[in-house]
């Protein structure tokens, strides 16, 4: 009987849990893996806001997908994936036509601009390791032209983020460290420089504990930084911003730089799909399969559960999307055995919010840490990540260790 064939979408957290669990788990004449991603590397989403402010390079926060898998088992291809036709059960690539008996799409999220006008084409986002890179390398050119300029535009110097989430606040955090070391190298008096968080909701944080919250935002105030709540961003153009601060009150804000980081959306190509979704994630079955398509399963910030105690949906979060690939890889060894599905049940530990490199916040087991121990914390939570997916040399090759 021929081997199924199982093509698995996306490096990320949730496609690589997937695969390395297969390998793990699976004999090499059992099925045909394929893992398609657009890089020959992984790159840690949770550490973007560090490549993006400039305190970690790229090349610290991605490694290769070489090092994870096992080339007898897991064959990997490096491609763009351009469509996925679900009733003829192919993928096309910019590196050619793949069929498949299962499919796994693992294609991550994407920055969610709502339609505001400008966002698209005049603010950065935090949304890949090339991105991160272009935030970093945009802020430099920023400072590096205001020092040789004879007429300075201090406007250059202004950086707003859009969005005081878990990504802004983090990405405000290592921008709080960073801007001093980049006064410093470019020849720029610090109060020259100015960040500005801009909040649409009536807190930072919305949702998260309010103690918390207030340590976060003494500690991020203390290194200067400005915070605007209440305030939707609705505009933005190439001078900056225009924000909303009441009824039919507008003010406009010149800003050098404007990263977005007000919340994400599914992959796109999850739409031309035919699957049903909401802003491209799909509400998934209990076992994680797309409603209606048996041998299609979702994981990672494509896939969309509710959870039935407070009746919305999970976060979309690495976490979640590692757990996911453990489910979906004992999923698909059960059907190729004939065998039922599990449910995808998730175990939540808690979450930590980081605010530069030796300060953090977090509730952790249901317990709230704030300072160096939750910072160390989540040293751990980012260790235990590579450790999921790559074991131990995975961890001393990419860790972090900078614990002081
Ligand atoms: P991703 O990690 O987005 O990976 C998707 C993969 O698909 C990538 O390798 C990408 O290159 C590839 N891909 C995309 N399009 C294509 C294509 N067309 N063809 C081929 N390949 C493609 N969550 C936590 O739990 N804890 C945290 O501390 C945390 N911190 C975060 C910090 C930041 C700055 C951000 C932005 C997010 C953070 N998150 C955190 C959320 C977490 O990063 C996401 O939930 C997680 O990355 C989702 O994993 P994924 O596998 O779905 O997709
Ligand atoms: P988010 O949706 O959690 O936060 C976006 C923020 O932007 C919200 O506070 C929202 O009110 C605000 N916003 C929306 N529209 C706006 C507008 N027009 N103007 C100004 N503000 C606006 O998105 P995120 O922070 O990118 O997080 C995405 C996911 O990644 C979440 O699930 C989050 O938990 C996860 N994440 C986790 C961590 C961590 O655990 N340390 C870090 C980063 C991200």
């Amino acid at each position: 009987m021929k081997r199924p064939t199982i093509l698995v979408l996306g490096a990320g957290y949730g496609g690589l849990a997937t695969v390395v669990n297969l390998q793990k788990n699976i004999g090499i004449d059992v099925a045909d893996i394929t893992l398609i991603n657009q890089n020959d590397y992984h790159y840690e989403s949770t550490w973007l806001h560090e490549a993006s402010a400039g305190t970690l390079r790229p090349d610290q926060v991605r490694y290769d997908i070489a090092d994870v898998i096992k080339a007898d088992k897991v064959k990997f291809v490096k491609a763009s994936v351009e469509g996925i036709d679900i009733a003829g059960k192919q993928v096309s690539t910019n590196n050619g036509v793949f069929s498949y008996d299962y499919l796994v799409i693992g294609l991550g999220f994407e920055g969610e601009t709502f339609g505001i006008p400008g966002l698209d084409k005049y603010a950065l986002s935090i949304a890949n390791v090339k991105a991160a890179r272009q935030i970093r390398e945009h802020i430099e050119y920023q400072f590096a032209t205001w020092s040789m300029e004879d007429v300075k535009d201090d406007s250059r110097l202004t950086i707003v983020v859009g969005g005081a989430g878990f990504t802004g606040i983090e990405f405000l955090g290592e921008l709080g460290n960073r801007v001093p070391e980049l006064c410093k190298e470019f020849d720029v008096p610090q109060e020259k420089v100015r960040v500005l968080c801009v909040e649409a909701a009536p807190m930072v944080l919305p949702g998260f504990d309010p103690e918390l919250v207030e340590y976060a935002v003494g500690h991020l105030q203390a290194k200067g930084i400005e915070f605007s709540i209440g305030t939707p961003v609705v505009e933005a153009t190439p001078e900056g911003v225009k924000i909303k601060k009441g009824e039919d009150v507008f003010e406009f804000i010149k800003a050098g730089t404007v990263v977005w980081a007000a919340g994400v959306r599914g992959n796109r190509l999850i739409e031309q799909t035919g699957i049903e979704n909401m802003r491209a994630r799909v509400k998934v079955e209990k076992d994680m399969r797309a409603p209606g398509h048996n041998d299609v399963f979702i994981v990672g910030d494509c896939a969309l559960m509710i959870n039935e105690e407070v009746n919305r949906p999970y976060p979309p979060t690495a976490q979640i999307a590692m757990q996911q690939g453990v489910t979906v890889a004992k999923n698909l060894i059960s059907l190729i055995k004939g065998e039922e599905t599990e449910e995808f049940v998730p175990d939540l530990k808690g979450s930590v919010c980081s605010l530069g490199e030796h300060d953090a916040i977090g509730v952790v087991f249901g317990k709230k840490i704030t300072g160096a121990k939750a910072s160390f914390m989540k040293k751990v939570i980012d260790n235990r990540s590579l450790f999921m997916i790559g074991g131990p040399s995975l961890v001393v090759k990419k860790g972090k260790f900078n614990v002081l």
